[in-house]
């Protein structure tokens, strides 16, 4: 995962929780005869580097950085997946709620376009593709005269009809 802009620039990432700390180290300075740090993040989780030039101890903290986006926006895309995922199932509730099986309705099995066909309900609404290990993707019932099953947003309930 790369799309992501340069952590500066990242509205996820908490900057006030992330601040590089960067401390002289006198004896390795000393050997070297320049000033070395040793450097790491406010936030605990950076391993603290080797004393090293100013220049590398703000590279390690970039990679950190990177890490905690590659965190962030992997739990936010999952957050948003199950999000997704009980917005379908309400949808699948909802009608289930609301159409008991056998009810009258209108379906499209093609485009969305004319008056369609008409039959009643034969199953409840579920979402379709969904198995053990796999939450389903798309909510779906069957209707009687349909071979397959039709997706609900090209089903609608005759009664409902304006
Ligand atoms: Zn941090």
């Amino acid at each position: 995962m790369t799309d992501f802009p340069y952590w500066p620039d990242d509205p996820l990432l908490d900057r006030t929780k992330h601040r590089m700390q960067m401390e002289s180290e006198p004896v390795a300075s000393c050997l070297a005869k320049r000033t070395l740090y040793i450097g790491t993040c406010s936030c605990g989780e950076m391993t603290p580097t080797e004393p090293w030039d100013n220049y590398a101890v703000s590279e390690a903290f970039d990679a950190h950085m990177y890490d905690v986006q590659v965190e962030l926006h992997t739990a936010a895309a999952a957050a948003q997946q199950e999000a997704r995922q009980a917005a379908k199932q309400k949808i699948v509730d909802d009608w289930n709620a609301r159409v008991p099986v056998g009810t009258p309705v209108r379906y499209w099995t093609g485009e969305r376009e004319g008056d369609g066909k008409t039959g009643r309900t034969r199953s409840a609404a579920y979402l379709l593709g969904a198995s053990s290990d796999t939450p389903g993707h798309t909510p779906v019932v069957f209707v009687e005269g349909a071979g397959s099953c039709i997706g609900l947003t090209h089903v609608q309930e005759i009664g409902d009809e304006a």
